[in-house]
């Protein structure tokens, strides 16, 4: 744990002066896995000998002066994402056996800078879900907390950086899947402008709010890992070629009143937000209520198109090109049918046959093309909030962890809970999650930066401070 603990700057120093080996750090986070794994279900498959071998290959490097920026810097990858030669299954059963054959730009990004990949983690299926008990291969346990849920759907991903089993992981975020298990692990999320990282080697959910971003335990080690992993591939169209300049700084910050006066906010959150609040005025920052008209308007916009997105997106796994495929089926029509029956999660059934739905031919207007009309003005007011103010902050969820099984018979009671994590993703802007302290349960409560788009930095210097992050 102890090294683990450490902002990788640290650890990187002690890797230069030869007191520590990357070989002991990845001792260190195998023993985590060892002790809790089992119990807490948050990696699918360890790369335990892979590991040592590749930490040996970069002890060499150290000595000799040619390790990347990386080095030593053990990472987990959600199971959405690709790593050649590994398996990739989304947390669904109908990519049993599929292997990847390339890696994902972020994932091969890291292992350039000779960071060491430990293992694939426990998510929802293809990413839908709230508290990672959608997963096909059972729900990811908290380690504050083992009757609590990690959060979803990167689960896996924040309870392994939580539990000391890796420093860093790779997590996803579509409506909140960084940021929300981020902050019911109290552990740190990132989820960058829309645009920054390129997909490509994403398993898709719905292309137009999927991002890719850093869980870790100091601000830091968020800031590096994103400084590598963004930027053009040359791969994925919706990337920017340049990253626009730094905005000027108003030293005013808005907080949404329709957020902070919600019903569903758990008093202790409200109260641990305004502290927070109180600490960014005694940094010398304005804060204001501001009213933002859409907030009924965000949970159904986003539910809509992701789901419009995803009906399209999962289109592909019939049983023909990859993974799961039924045996002995009569025609090609029970081959998809019963592939596709078989090899889907309930959960991803619902949002395959709403996604069908708001894109047929006699719903498409009522449903899809509203909604893209009522995201383009949620993208309008918060872009207008945000040229007034640095930073729109918020409570990341409005409760702590749920126990488990507590949402899991009520969808919409599951959707609810990403009321305040979705604006980002709708909107297409960067988002952080940092903790907030814990709640009279010992759960951890996390506490939401969101700022103009590509300005990343700056919300990770204030995180920063906020978190007192050692440098
Ligand atoms: N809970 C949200 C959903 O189920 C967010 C998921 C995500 O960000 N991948 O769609």
């Amino acid at each position: 744990m102890s090294y683990t603990s450490q902002p990788y700057v640290k650890i990187r120093e002690k890797l230069l002066a030869g007191e520590l080996s990357v070989s002991t750090i990845v001792q260190s986070n195998l023993d985590q896995i060892h002790s809790h794994n089992k119990a807490l279900n948050a990696f699918l498959e360890v790369y335990e000998d892979e590991a040592k071998a590749m930490a040996l290959v970069v002890d060499a490097k150290l000595k000799v002066g040619t390790a990347g920026r990386l080095a030593g810097l053990v990472v987990g990858i959600k199971d959405l994402l690709c790593y050649q030669g590994h398996g990739s299954q989304a947390g669904s059963k109908i990519l049993n056996t599929f292997k990847s054959t390339f890696s994902a730009t972020a994932v091969q990004r890291l292992l350039d800078e000779d960071a060491i990949i430990i293992g694939r983690q426990n998510c929802d299926e293809f990413g839908m879900g709230s508290t990672n008990e959608n997963s096909a291969f059972g729900p990811v346990l908290n380690f504050a907390n083992q009757a609590y849920v990690a959060g979803g759907s990167s689960g896996g991903s924040a309870v392994a950086v939580q539990a000391g089993m890796c420093q860093v992981s790779l997590g996803t975020d579509t409506g909140g899947s960084i940021r929300m298990p981020a902050s019911f692990c109290g552990v740190i999320g990132l989820k960058p402008t829309y645009g920054l990282v390129s997909r490509w080697g994403l398993i898709a959910y719905a292309s137009s709010f999927d991002t890719i971003g850093p869980i870790a335990n100091h601000v830091s080690d968020a800031r590096l890992v994103m400084d590598i992993i963004k930027g053009d591939d040359g791969q994925d169209s919706t990337l920017v070629a340049q990253i626009p300049p730094p905005t000027s700084d108003k030293m005013r910050i808005a907080y949404i009143k329709e957020v902070v006066e919600h019903p569903s906010l758990q008093p202790e959150i409200k109260a641990a937000f305004e502290k927070k609040v109180a600490q960014l005025i005694s940094l010398g920052y304005t804060v204001e209520g501001v009213d933002f008209p859409y907030i009924d308007q965000l949970l159904p916009t986003y539910y809509v198109l992701t789901t419009a997105e995803s009906s399209s997106n999962l289109a592909r796994f019939d049983g023909v090109k990859f993974g799961h495929r039924t045996s002995n089926p009569v025609d090609l029509m029970q081959l998809y049918k019963r592939s596709r029956r078989e090899g889907f999660g309930e959960e991803v059934k619902r949002r395959i046959m709403l996604g069908t739905f708001v894109l047929s031919a006699n719903y498409y207007d009522a449903y899809y093309t509203k909604a893209q009309k009522v995201r383009r003005l949620i993208q309008e007011k918060t872009i207008a909030i945000l040229s007034e103010y640095d930073f729109i902050v918020s409570p990341t969820t409005s409760s702590t962890a749920y126990r488990l099984g507590e949402k899991t018979a009520d969808p919409i009671q599951m959707y609810l809970g990403d009321l305040f994590t979705v604006q980002a993703n709708v909107a297409g802007i960067p988002g952080l999650s940092i903790p907030m302290g814990e709640d009279s349960n010992g759960l951890p409560m996390g506490f939401q930066l969101m700022t103009y788009p590509f300005q990343e930095d700056k919300m990770l210097d204030l995180g920063e401070r906020l978190t007192n992050d050692e440098k």
